[in-house]
């Protein structure tokens, strides 16, 4: 793309992402139901909260991460297409041919060096991005040994996948130049399995410790709670995430004998019981309604789309652009960066679709929350929480909520949690089938 184009783009994104100011109302009204009475508990776990108005801080992290966003979305593509399109690519092949002999081998040696020098190429913005530019805002509490360990980590892991894994397709691409596309997809099936099996296990303690709940009392209420949803023996953890971040979080993870509710010792610090409640009734919703099991089909299914893509893009770049990169055929292991590329490419277009997808998850997440918990009011103030701790902004642009959003924004969730309470009109809930009901002594904890 020519550099004007380039940059107008970049212009017409950031404009477009620029915050809804005039939508961010507060309802002051709301505040005033919680104080006309005080004595009923119902009225109490249902008074509205009002939507925060974001800090001049949360604006400023807004915009400017939105220009962040758009640097490394530019970067990203930037990065292999330089690798590619210089025939970098091809002088590193031919390294790792003389280096490698063997075809595994080649594959292996090209994989760590094009990785190794990526990361290089990368290092500076990632340093800006996830640890000058927290600290900055205060979000961040991470050494920089800390931080710099993670990188590490995160490289050997990515170097070990990537040598147990690329063989694969670029087998299937030499043995299969048509259909390599579709045994790809299939074989990446059982893999993605394992990986969602294995990561709360394998990969997430090898950057924090996890440990059992510490406060014992809360514990027994959120084991109460998932008896409820009819998770008994439910595994909930507490990680130490205060050593990296600020920011608060508990999210549901793995799949079968992995599948566990997982706490960072910051959310449990700042937030009330009632309103640690009401997100682990949220985080039980995940898991109850099988949302990981969900992701991983509707990502195969993208997957599948973008393979096949990939494959219908791809010959057509190799032979137009041969003479300037070196690499003649797709099962030659210096194409991936034009693989890496049009996966980029791919995957920044259906990006909207994997957002809305996940929106959509986490919203039936937060009904399952409110229909078990009953507790509107700490839904409320739990998100307001978010934006103040996390600076998140509640209410983006269309542009951001399209592209950035996997959340519903703030505004809207804390609009559900004041607004979402069928049971008070006798009403069925979505999801009441799928848990015991709030027996009537224990209104609200
Ligand atoms: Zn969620």
């Amino acid at each position: 793309m020519p550099r004007l184009a380039v940059l107008a783009t970049a212009f017409l994104l950031a404009v477009s992402m620029w915050p809804v100011h005039a939508a961010t109302v507060t309802a002051p009204a709301a505040v005033a139901v919680a104080h006309a009475q005080p004595a009923d508990p119902q009225v109490l776990a249902q008074a509205p909260v009002p939507i925060p108005v974001p800090s001049p801080e949360s604006v400023r992290h807004y915009e400017t991460g939105n220009i962040l966003w758009i640097v490394s979305t530019l970067w990203g593509f930037f990065v292999p297409a330089l690798i590619l399109f210089t025939g970098l690519s091809a002088k590193l092949r031919d390294w790792a041919k003389r280096a490698g002999r063997y075809w595994y081998f080649t594959l292996v040696v090209y994989f760590v060096l094009f990785t190794l020098l990526v990361s290089l190429l990368d290092l500076p913005l990632d340093y800006y991005a996830t640890f000058v530019r927290p600290h900055d805002y205060g979000l961040s509490s991470q050494l920089f040994g800390k931080w710099l360990q993670d990188e590490l980590i995160g490289l050997a892991l990515g170097l070990v996948v990537g040598a147990l894994a690329l063989w694969i397709p670029y087998l299937l691409l030499k043995k299969s130049p048509r259909r390599w596309w579709f045994y790809t997809w299939l074989a990446s099936i059982p893999v993605m399995v394992f990986l969602a099996f294995v990561e709360p296990i394998w990969v997430e303690p090898l950057f924090n410790h996890f440990g059992p709940m510490q406060d014992k009392a809360l514990e027994a209420q959120i084991l109460d709670l998932a008896h409820r949803a009819g998770i008994d023996g439910a595994h909930v953890y507490e990680v130490n995430k205060s050593v990296d971040t600020n920011e608060l979080n508990a999210y549901a993870t793995g799949i079968g004998g992995t599948k566990r509710i997982v706490l960072w010792d910051t959310i449990i610090k700042q937030f009330t019981p009632d309103e640690l409640l009401m997100v682990m009734g949220h985080e039980m919703g995940h898991y109850v309604l099988s949302h990981v099991w969900k992701g991983l089909a509707f990502f195969s299914a993208l997957l599948l789309l973008g393979l096949w893509l990939v494959h219908r893009t791809a010959g057509w770049a190799l032979r137009h652009f041969a003479g300037r990169t070196g690499v003649g055929e797709l099962s030659d292991v210096a194409s991936l960066p034009l693989l890496i590329l049009l996966f980029s490419v791919f995957g920044f277009l259906f990006q909207p679709i994997g957002n809305a997808f996940s929106r959509h998850l986490e919203h039936e997440a937060d009904r399952f929350g409110l229909e078990i918990t009953h507790l509107n009011h700490a839904c409320g103030t739990a998100f307001a929480k978010f934006v103040q701790h996390d600076l998140s902004y509640p209410t983006p642009g269309p542009l951001y909520v399209l592209w950035r959003s996997d959340h519903p924004s703030a505004a809207a969730r804390i609009e559900f949690c004041n607004n979402y309470h069928p049971w008070t009109d006798g009403k069925p809930g979505e999801y009441e089938k799928d848990f015991q009901p709030l027996s009537s002594a224990g209104q609200g904890h």
